[in-house]
């Protein structure tokens, strides 16, 4: 079924998100909304806590909204599925005791996203070439770095074809070059196939690097403070890194004569 270029893949509406602990009811976000389209680049951008994790959660369906709804090709989602997959910012992500091939097969064949055990290792070999890991794919993670093991989880997540790939700061654990590099051959990739990706980060350079489209949160509990268009020319990217900068500050001036 193909969808006209107007209809959002993923429409979140007025999305309130709770967690109840025994003492306490912590509001992470409050009445959220943004809508992605095929092929964005969607970033969430916020400081730590603003609840861009938890919002990333009830994307993928593992928690339900107290307020508003999150649609994913106009369905309500309500659990957690293949159409959706995820990549979080922890290396032991992967299953330690499978091969780096197989811990890309291994979901292909559970979810039934591939027909046959011969259809679920091409698409695993042929992932795992793209982030450039065809001389590893019979090692454990254990014996990986923390970018290649990143990159097994990429191109598990990738092999998956889900709607939406999301991705919960999934370099933030990385050394600064090569996080660089793996920054690099994430657009890379994103050239060859436009999937469409829902990406979390705190940092804003890594925001505007990334995103075709910046949705900006404000501290605890997340609102929706700004959405920014951020494609354009290196130099429009600096002055939209002071103008962002600017705009994060203003808010902890807001805060502190609050206090
Ligand atoms: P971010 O990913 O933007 O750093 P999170 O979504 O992790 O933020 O958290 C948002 C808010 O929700 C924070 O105040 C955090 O303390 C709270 N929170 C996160 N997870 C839980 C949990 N399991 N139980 C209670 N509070 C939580
Ligand atoms: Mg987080």
């Amino acid at each position: 079924m193909s969808i006209p270029n107007t209809a959002p893949l993923l429409d979140v509406r007025g999305v309130t998100l709770q967690y109840k602990t025994r003492e306490h009811l912590v509001t992470a976000t409050y009445r959220v909304d943004f809508q992605v389209f095929p092929s964005d680049r969607f970033v969430l951008l916020g400081p730590s806590g603003c609840g861009k994790s938890t919002l990333l959660k009830a994307v993928g369906g593992y928690m339900a909204p107290v307020e508003g709804d999150i649609f994913l090709r106009g369905d309500r989602i309500a659990k957690p599925g293949p159409d959706r997959m995820m990549v979080f910012q922890e290396f032991d992500q992967l299953l330690p005791w499978k091969t780096v091939k197989q811990n890309v097969v291994f979901p292909l064949m559970v979810s039934g996203r591939a027909k046959s055990r011969k259809e679920a290792e091409e698409k695993a070999l042929d992932l795992l070439d793209k982030v450039r890991l065809s001389k590893f794919v019979d090692n454990y993670p254990h014996t990986l770095s923390g970018g290649m093991k990143q990159r097994v989880a990429i191109a598990r997540g990738m092999a998956m074809e889900p709607d939406i790939l999301l991705m919960d700061e999934p370099f933030a654990a990385l050394d600064a070059l090569t996080r660089r590099r793996m920054q690099d051959e994430l657009l890379t990739l994103w050239e060859g196939t436009r999937f469409t990706v829902l990406f979390v980060t705190h940092s804003i350079p890594e925001a505007i690097k990334i995103g075709s489209r910046i949705l900006l949160l404000s501290p605890h509990p997340g609102e929706v403070k700004a959405e920014i268009n951020s494609a354009g020319s290196p130099q429009d990217q600096l002055q939209l890194e002071s103008r962002i900068q600017q705009m994060l500050f203003s808010e902890e001036i807001r805060e502190a004569e609050n206090v």
